[in-house]
């Protein structure tokens, strides 16, 4: 009989805006203001042209700016979630990567290609998730049950995947650890306890949960997103498998950034209700025009509104930013070899499950997929 324990560990990355930079204020603050007219022409003019002399290409998450997903997508580089980031970060032949997104994607792209420099447009771009999991507290976890599989989620510094022997992205977790549990392993998780959760009940799976959680996902409230539900009847409820139990049980289609885009250009309902980072609707406006998108409450009468739904790290990703990496080769992220030579083994375990067994995936998405058919 499978079970689910939670940890006496409390881990939470505290929320208080003291100071430091990886509080969200201090991330708020260093929010670049918004380039605009012919300002902001000359710096897109700019960054293409020294994209190529550089040989340099741009990778940006789905949460960053839309005037860097497009410049993206205009330059030959790529707009995707975590997984397909660090796919096609190995894959593509660019001397250079620029990663807009935050820490850890950076890390993962270096990880991958050490061979390639890797730039962020701000360093201090970070994750609650990652925060919240400190490598030595992570070691001391993990040493209470060495009979355990150690999976961890995408969003973890390069020192704590280097104690995993699994990576995985929200698109491919449920496929990893219902073939883990095929197996007959136990699991131990890290770090977002909201996504955790989600998966065992899925799969089934023997988890044990590391109590973590991301700033904006955790604030989406069930109550308000019922209220908004009722005005609007036969809108669709898209959540990200980060959020909240009871958010997550109003769901009509639970997945990743990338299946919830999929479910708004596939699906047939004209609207939708969608909780996760706010940066997805540039996205998804591009790809489905008609469709009415309506952004899940973290506002309210149960609101600690934090983050409004849009990540403060993934926010200080600015055109500016891309152009200093480029100009004056800021913001480079290195990785120490050892720590690399570690954490690559379970990314690339991860890569090669997903490249190798797409019926598999195909299988956990379907199930990961509330109510597909009407989506
Ligand atoms: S949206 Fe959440 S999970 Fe994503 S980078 Fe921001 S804090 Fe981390």
């Amino acid at each position: 009989m499978s079970s689910t324990v939670s940890t006496p560990i409390s881990f939470d990355y505290p929320l208080q805006d003291s100071a430091g930079l990886t509080c969200t204020a201090q991330a708020w603050a260093k929010v670049p203001p918004h380039l605009a007219g012919p300002e902001k022409a000359a710096v897109i003019e700019r960054i293409k042209q020294l994209l190529i002399e550089k040989d340099a290409a741009l990778v940006a998450h789905y949460y960053v700016d839309g005037d860097i997903q497009d410049l993206a997508l205009a330059t030959g580089g790529f707009v995707a979630d975590s997984l397909e980031m660090a796919r096609f970060g190995k894959n593509h032949s660019a001397k250079n990567l620029i990663v807009a997104g935050v820490r850890f994607m950076g890390e993962t792209a270096k990880i991958l290609s050490p061979e390639k420099r890797i730039f962020m447009p701000d360093l201090e771009a970070t994750c609650s998730l990652d925060l919240g999991c400190d490598t030595n507290d992570f070691a001391k976890f993990r040493a209470q049950y060495p009979d355990r599989v150690v999976v961890v989620y995408a969003n973890t510094s390069a020192a704590v995947k280097a104690q995993a022997d699994w990576m995985v992205t929200s698109s491919c977790a449920l496929a990893i650890v219902h073939q883990l549990k095929v197996e007959g392993k136990k699991i131990l998780w890290a770090p977002d306890r909201h996504l955790g959760r989600y998966i065992q009940e899925q799969t089934g799976a023997d988890m044990l949960l590391w109590n973590g959680a991301c700033i904006v996902h955790d604030e989406f409230k069930a109550a308000e997103l019922e209220i908004l539900k009722a005005a609007h009847p036969n809108a669709q409820i898209l959540v990200h498998p980060e959020s909240p139990q009871a958010v997550v049980d109003l769901a009509d289609v639970v997945g990743s950034t990338s299946a919830m885009i999929k479910a708004v250009v596939e699906g047939t309902a004209a609207e939708y209700i969608v909780a996760t980072d706010k940066g997805i609707l540039h996205r998804m406006r591009q790809l489905a025009p008609n469709k009415k998108l309506i952004e899940a409450p973290t506002a309210g009468n149960s609101a600690t509104c934090k983050s409004c739904a849009h990540c403060p790290w993934m926010a200080m990703n600015g055109l500016q930013g891309i152009l200093d990496c480029l100009e004056n080769a800021s913001g480079e992220i290195f990785v120490d070899e050892p720590i690399r030579t570690q954490a690559l083994g379970c990314i690339e375990r991860m890569l090669d499950f997903t490249a190798n067994h797409p019926d598999l995936l195909a299988k956990a998405q379907h199930g990961f997929v509330k109510n597909i058919g009407a989506a």
